[in-house]
């Protein structure tokens, strides 16, 4: 059981975490959609499936993943013999939540004539059900491999889906999950922004639905958009992905200015990930105390998840542990 909330009154969080660090061997990963005081304390910040394969590199006995649980069991997947905590295990996703492997399981034997080719969201256990599992960022070449009259499956994202339909010329069956984040943004919304900033690209992550993809100007992984944030010659970036990114971005080029693009009502906060911001300083803190949460997979899913994985990392040509793996 994780200790009460008021008993960490008083305490120097940062100081305490450096220690426990320290104490425990522990490397902490920060998704770019934490938030910036986690972020700025992490050892690595990045994508999931390169921040699991940083940590696999290093000879850390504790990998502490502050982001959410498909990403941690994918930190586990790659490292079986280091102990993955995550802050918060009920930080889901709602494109795991989408995809329940039994249900997964029965659509696949209802399509037998189909490869399934599915996105890193999801859960290990859909990973086990799997052919090829893809990051936005490595969808394309894969496809690219494969023959076009190949029958697909494209899960759990429909509309990572229905761009790599669009740009391949494919007709994948997709499965109907969707990032409730990235289905937040508003089309009349981001209209408006646009008027207002005329000169300002738009940088969108593909699990945007096509209304705010046709809009943009440069469509990539959470990493894709960061480098085209700071490589454009743009003063100005309309970012269409969860907010906190914009942390990264403004650390990088802080004479730029970064706009996160609006939800439905022009200032909800519907654009950040509800699920990302169950991790906080206090429950990272808890967690390198207590050692747990602890994601924990048995080890025949965890090697049946892992072959589509490595297969994935084979066709993109990549290697755990070295370089950029690219992510979500
Ligand atoms: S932003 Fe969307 S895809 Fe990413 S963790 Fe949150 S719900 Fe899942």
């Amino acid at each position: 059981m994780n200790a009460p909330a008021k008993s960490l009154k008083g305490l120097d969080l940062k100081a305490e975490i450096d220690k426990l660090r320290k104490e425990r061997n522990a490397v902490i990963l920060a998704h770019y959609y934490q938030t910036p005081d986690i972020q700025d304390l992490a050892d690595f910040v990045g994508d999931s499936l390169d921040l699991s394969a940083k940590a696999a590199a290093t000879d850390a006995d504790v990998i502490a993943f502050c982001g959410v649980r498909f990403m941690a069991e994918v930190a586990k997947i790659l490292s079986p013999d280091k102990t993955v905590i995550l802050p918060d295990m009920n930080a889901g996703c709602s494109l795991e939540d989408s995809c329940p492997p039994e249900e997964f399981a029965k659509f696949r034997a209802a399509h037998p004539d189909h490869i399934a080719l599915t996105y890193i969201n999801c859960s290990a256990a859909v990973k086990a059900h799997s052919d090829i599992i893809v990051t936005s960022s490595s969808a394309e070449k894969i496809l690219a491999q494969l023959p076009m009259d190949q029958k697909i499956i494209f899960a759990p994202d429909k509309n990572l889906g229905a761009w790599f339909n669009r740009k391949t010329g494919r007709d994948m069956l997709l499965w109907p999950g969707a990032c409730i984040v990235h289905e937040a943004f508003s089309e009349t919304e981001l209209l408006k922004l646009k008027a207002q900033y005329p000169d300002a690209p738009i940088a969108a992550h593909p699990e945007c639905p096509a209304f705010i993809l046709d809009h943009a100007d440069e469509v990539g992984s959470t990493r894709a958009i960061l480098d085209f944030a700071l490589k454009s010659d743009a003063e100005t970036i309309i970012v269409a992905t969860e907010p906190h990114i914009i942390h990264q971005m403004q650390k990088a080029a802080p004479h730029k200015l970064f706009i996160g693009a609006p939800g439905a009502d022009g200032n909800c906060n519907c654009n950040m990930c509800p699920y990302m911001a169950m991790n906080t300083m206090e429950k990272l803190y808890v967690a390198l105390r207590d050692m747990e949460p602890r994601i924990e997979l048995d080890e025949a899913t965890r090697i049946a998840a892992k072959k589509p994985l490595d297969r994935m990392l084979e066709m993109a040509g990549r290697t755990v542990g070295k370089g950029d793996l690219g992510g979500r």
